[in-house]
């Protein structure tokens, strides 16, 4: 099994200071990026960078969910309780409830294995510290995004509704985990930039649909077009809630002829290949690997998260429309 270094991600490279200690170690551990990256980093801003409107509402949406990070791993449960058997059944159908209540379209819970666990932290203050014993009792959920809006993409009305999600779903974890903290138990949210996760393996495991050939999560009923958060706990999961149903079809029969994304992804940075036949120097337990480098550049000429391949794929769509 071979893990995710969070520090290989786009996201995490981008946020490298050039001179910094953390740019200079990483380079020299991965000399191979580098050129590509100071590149994307001196890169003028994109298509729609001009459309300022839109651009502070995605910008001030990110900066909400930077100033809520910290929050996401406080340690400051209540300490007391210690529920009887029949209580616990009782807080995991709040558990569900509250996040069914606060938005969560989707929902499901499972203990992890090590696969959905990044290897080492690439993101905020932990960056470069190796993820071990982390808490593995997980609840994980998705909010859904608005098909209309999506279908604007690459522009920024798209990024716009992303955003939005990814504040609703920051908001569903956070208020889980500080139920459980409030209950006496260890909880941590996973959010966007603050994650020990790699949230669609997670979103697997519970149940939530199966990672389709863009390399994200499909789910049944929505595709695609949902945003993922978790928290993991130490309060003890007694049964695994089923996340969504069976798939039908499965994303490997239904992406191995549909090769939508592919064919619209402007950067050719989703694969043709069947799955797990990639060759991507990425590799991952994960069936498909998006060509991450060749995906930013068109994040960047855009200047907004380009959605081309959520916008455009098929599944889940009957479903959802019905
Ligand atoms: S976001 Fe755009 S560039 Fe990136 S994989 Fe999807 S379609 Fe391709
Ligand atoms: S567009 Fe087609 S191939 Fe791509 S993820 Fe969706 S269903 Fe799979």
């Amino acid at each position: 099994m071979i893990r995710f270094d969070e520090r290989d991600t786009m996201f995490s490279r981008m946020e490298l200071v050039p001179g910094s200690e953390n740019y200079n170690s990483y380079y020299a551990r991965r000399p191979e990026f580098k050129a590509a990256d100071d590149h994307f980093r001196s890169a003028s801003p994109g298509k729609y960078a001009s459309d300022l409107v839109n651009m502070s509402r995605i910008d001030s949406a990110f900066r909400f969910l930077k100033d809520l990070r910290p929050l996401a791993y406080r340690e400051d449960n209540s300490g007391g309780r210690c529920p009887g058997q029949p209580v616990l059944r009782e807080i995991e159908k709040a558990l569900h409830e509250t996040a069914l209540d606060y938005g969560a379209a989707l929902y499901g819970q499972a203990s992890l294995g090590l696969e959905c666990l990044y290897s080492i932290r690439g993101r905020g203050p932990a960056y470069g510290e190796p993820v071990v014993n982390p808490l593995r009792n997980a609840l994980v959920f998705a909010v859904d995004m608005n098909r209309d809006k999506i279908s604007y993409a690459p522009q920024p009305e798209e990024a716009v509704e992303v955003t939005r999600a990814y504040v609703r779903v920051a908001v569903i974890g956070m208020i889980l985990s500080y139920l459980l903290k409030e209950l006496g138990y260890r909880a941590r949210c996973h959010m966007d930039g603050e994650s020990e996760l790699v949230l669609p393996a997670a979103a697997q495991a519970a149940g939530l649909g199966k990672i389709g050939r863009l390399g994200l999560l499909l789910s049944r009923e929505y595709g695609p077009l949902i945003r993922l958060g978790a928290v993991t706990t130490d309060f003890p999961l007694t049964s695994a809630l089923p996340g969504g149903g069976p798939l039908t079809p499965e994303p490997e029969e239904y992406c191995f002829s549909c090769v939508i994304c592919a064919r619209r992804c402007p950067g050719r940075a989703i694969p043709f290949e069947e799955a797990g036949r990639t060759g991507s120097p990425d590799q991952s337990e994960m069936p498909w690997v998006t060509d991450h480098a060749a995906c930013f550049g068109m994040w960047q000429k855009f200047g907004t998260d380009c959605g081309i391949c959520i916008s455009v794929c098929p599944f889940g769509k009957q479903i959802s429309q019905g």
